[in-house]
């Protein structure tokens, strides 16, 4: 991918730069020029004018995600945006669904009202609004049980809690999140395909493909379950991956 992620992310954060104590190091994220002091951006290397914006034992830096680790928390945002706005919807669909349940029979009622206006002038384009599937289905949420309906309202009012936990929790990059999310999803995969096997539509398909690769991708770069050396790797990974680190190890080569 083509996309820089750390300039991007300084562009609209403002860069991070920081002298460590150590002489060796300093050396290698700071210069003198004409214009004043400039110091080397721990996201994406470039050489900044000015103070530095902290100070210290290189071990006390700011861990700054950069490159594909910065690049994992765009696409966990991504992620996370998505499911919110699954969760609202959700939430209204339960809300529309308690509401129904307790106003079943005035709707019905409504519902049988305009019926009966529509019928003769549906019957004169030789449409039988009796024997109309859509009309079926409608008249068969009527017969659901109060009860029914309610349980169905706390079930879609849970699992957009879930959904919205998850958000919430990915957007801050928790590790518990991403646990969770990869355990939620995988979860419903078994009903999003016999869903499909009831009935196909682009959305189903989408969502199960992007619920999919969600999975696999979490657990895959985040090293869930012990995958790819587990947690231990995945701060390794992290911390490698800093500048300060890389050109810690390239001062002890030279
Ligand atoms: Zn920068």
């Amino acid at each position: 991918m083509a996309i820089d992620w750390d300039r991007r992310t300084c562009a609209r954060k403002g860069h991070v730069t920081y002298a460590p104590d150590d002489p060796r190091l300093r050396i290698r994220l700071h210069a003198d020029t004409a214009l004043g002091e400039v110091w080397r951006c721990l996201r994406c290397g470039d050489f900044v004018l000015g103070d530095p914006h902290g100070s210290g034992p290189a071990a006390e830096a700011p861990l700054v995600p950069r490159g594909k680790v910065l690049r994992d928390l765009f696409v966990l945002r991504f992620l996370a945006v998505e499911r919110a706005v699954r969760g609202v919807f959700i939430v209204l669909v339960a809300v529309a669904v308690w509401k129904f349940s307790n106003s079943q029979d005035a709707v019905r009622r409504l519902f049988e009202e305009y019926l009966d206006v529509l019928r003769p002038v549906f019957k004169h384009f030789h449409y039988d609004l009796d024997h109309s599937p859509v009309v079926g289905t409608i008249q068969k949420t009527f017969g659901y049980k109060h009860s029914t309906l309610l349980l169905v309202a706390g079930l879609l009012l849970a699992y957009a809690l879930v959904e919205i936990i998850e958000a919430v929790g990915l957007w801050y990059a928790k590790r518990w999140a991403e646990y969770l999310t990869v355990v939620a999803t995988a979860a419903f995969l078994p009903l999003e395909i016999y869903e499909l096997t009831e009935h196909i539509s682009a959305l189903k398909i989408t969502t199960l493909v992007l619920n999919i690769l969600a999975v696999l991708y979490i657990a895959v770069t985040k090293r869930l379950f012990g995958l790819r050396g587990g947690r231990r790797a995945f701060d390794e990974e992290r911390r490698s991956a800093s500048l300060l680190e890389v050109e810690e190890s390239a001062g002890v080569l030279v």
